[in-house]
């Protein structure tokens, strides 16, 4: 059976279109803010019920609306924001669509009141499923307040998709928090349900607004990026989190470009990678960083909710953004005052520096620290002092089948054998020149099939697998023919190794050149390495200890994770009420 092909009525078409500006109350929350903030708005102050789907108002103090216009702003594709398309280049303004007012009518209902300055009086509008009512004249102080109700009443389908209430209010304390942070000049303030839980003072200080989003002592401690100064014509400003604090994932990095708030994949791996081994696997740096350029350089126009926003050069604003990130995270001082960093962040050794600090450490060089309360409080990494190499160790035994139990001069240590051996492993392969790594051939050459997925993250990675001793070509399909393998993986199957290389690797990584061959090295020495729940006898006990006490970084493996634990015997003594 089929229905023919109808030309959609005006309502159902609108309800379509505005489904992609208008999709959950937040998008409602951040038009509407959008609009106060061009309308220059010094006082911006949201309120919600039951999440925003019963009620989302918005008021401000801005221009208002001209009261012959009143209608106008109302109406699909009226905006007073852009006249030409030409004029999308030199944009200033967040809003230039003119689909959002006319959106929200079509799925809510919605009153508009607004009075411009210099008018005796203001105007009001209600609209409601995309009807809309005549203006009529009211009081009102100067401004605008949008007041939108029963948001989806009558679009069932969409109102089905809405997560919970509590989350909806999340969503919009997000937004809200965001937009407070790119405007710290505005007094954003919010209150949902009755419940103030967002309140600016307009002063113009990032930092406060900081702590309303990232928490008081993040905030304190948060790295001003204005300190790297970068020339050119990409502008990045900001606070990103020193290396002890991290997130576990990317959610907190808040990027913005020209004072909007944008989700950019790309950008956001550019902000991590600068980070790249000063946090342990698996934990995320957080921030807000603000980026400015010509409008002329970017298309903010590229979907309707303006989220995204495509770059005429995408790699000189990636590069950008992690020069400045890198640059302000080496001019940092570490959490103990200490200028590590310099030795940090040289290339090629970015990968040895970093280290997360066992307990031992931190109670050795921080007296002030009660013994018992430091152990529980330390933070998970920190830069500081991990690069020392560790003094002369004396085996005592192993334990677990996993860790080695060890005598030095200040006391005890507990070494993560398999981390331990990465971290060998690791330097071996580093220290061989670069392009010069030492291979092993194989008595025949082995032809190994393997998944497409891993197929093509391999084809990818060839011409660093050759540096680092593999010899390996594409044999067909997702087949590879391999002649040789890197000495150090000389104990595995040459199928082993082939896979040491692609397992792990991340979709999302491009890492710089210069990292890369660390990275895959790091991803090799990973699986070389012995593992926990192998017994290594007396021997390979010291062998291990001894090759780890002549690493430049004996402290971490190449994933940022400890190696070992450090009981001073000073910590001994206390523990044990000797002192
Ligand atoms: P856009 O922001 O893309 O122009 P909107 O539908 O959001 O489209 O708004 C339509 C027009 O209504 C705007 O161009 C502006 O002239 C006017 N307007 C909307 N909200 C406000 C406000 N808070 N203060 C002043 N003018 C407003
Ligand atoms: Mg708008």
């Amino acid at each position: 059976m089929t229905m023919g092909i109808r030309v959609l009525s005006p309502e159902i078409a609108s309800q379509i279109a505005a489904g992609e500006v208008v999709e959950r109350p937040a998008s409602v929350v951040k038009e509407l803010v959008e609009n106060s903030l061009d309308a220059h708005a010094r006082n911006i102050f949201i309120e919600t019920e039951d999440g925003g789907c019963r009620k989302i108002s918005v008021a401000d103090d801005g221009d208002g609306i001209d009261p012959a216009e009143i209608g106008l702003a109302v109406e699909r594709h009226a905006t007073s924001k852009l006249a030409a398309l030409g004029d999308l280049d030199s944009l200033r303004t967040l809003g230039f669509r003119g689909e959002a007012l006319a959106s929200i009518a079509a799925v809510a209902r919605l009153t508009l009141t607004s009075r411009a300055r210099a008018q005796p009086h203001g105007m009001r509008l209600t609209a409601e499923d995309g009807r809309v009512e005549a203006p009529t004249p009211i009081g009102a102080p100067q401004g605008t307040v949008v007041t939108v109700e029963d948001l989806f009443f009558n679009v069932p389908a969409r109102r089905k998709f809405l997560k919970t209430q509590t989350a909806e209010r999340r969503q919009i304390d997000s937004l809200v928090s965001r937009y407070a942070l790119a405007y710290p000049e505005v007094r954003f303030r919010l209150s949902q349900e009755g419940r103030e839980t967002l309140a600016g003072n307009g002063n113009g200080n990032r930092r406060e607004v900081l702590a309303a989003v990232f928490g008081l002592d993040a905030a304190e401690r948060m790295i001003d990026l204005s300190a790297a100064l970068i020339e050119g014509p990409v502008h990045v400003s900001g606070y990103v989190s020193p290396v002890d604090l991290s997130r576990s994932n990317r959610k907190d990095i808040l990027l913005f470009i020209n004072g909007r708030s944008i989700a950019d994949p790309a950008l956001t791996t550019a902000v991590v990678q600068a980070y790249h081994t000063l946090l342990m696997v698996g934990r995320f740096p957080f921030g807000a960083i603000f980026v400015e350029m010509a409008p002329d350089e970017l298309d903010v126009n590229v979907h309707p909710a303006k989220a995204e926003v495509r770059f005429r050069e995408p790699s000189a604003v990636f590069s950008a953004l992690q020069r400045a990130v890198r640059q302000a995270l080496k001019a940092s001082p570490t959490v103990s005052g200490v200028r590590a960093w310099e030795e940090i962040a040289r290339p090629g050794q970015t990968m040895s520096r970093i280290l997360p600090p066992e307990p031992g450490w931190m109670l050795d060089h921080e007296p002030g620290i009660p013994a018992q309360d430091a152990a529980a409080s330390i933070p998970q990494t920190s830069p500081i002092g991990g690069a020392e190499r560790i003094p002369l160790l004396r085996a005592v035994g192993q334990i677990g089948a996993a860790y080695l139990v060890a005598e030095g001069p200040d006391g005890l240590y507990l070494i993560d054998q398999h981390a331990a051996h990465e971290r060998v492993l690791f330097e071996a392969m580093r220290r061989e020149q670069p392009g010069m790594h030492i291979s092993q051939r194989l008595l025949s050459p082995e032809v190994v099939e393997l998944s497409t997925a891993q197929a093509s993250a391999l084809e990818g990675q060839l011409d660093l697998l050759a540096q680092i001793g593999f010899d390996v070509e594409p044999f067909g399909g997702s087949a590879f023919r391999m002649r040789a393998i890197p000495q150090v993986l000389g104990a595995l199957k040459p199928e082993d190794a082939l896979l040491a290389a692609v397992e792990d690797f991340e979709e999302d990584e491009t890492p710089l050149a210069a990292e890369a061959e660390a990275r895959l090295i790091a991803r090799v020495c990973k699986r070389a390495a012995v593992k926990a729940g192998q017994t290594l006898g007396p021997e390979e006990q010291t062998a291990l200890i001894r090759a780890l006490e002549q690493c430049s970084s004996p402290r971490t493996c190449p994933h940022g994770r400890p190696t070992m634990i450090h009981l001073p015997m000073d910590l001994l003594a206390r523990r044990f009420g000797r002192k």
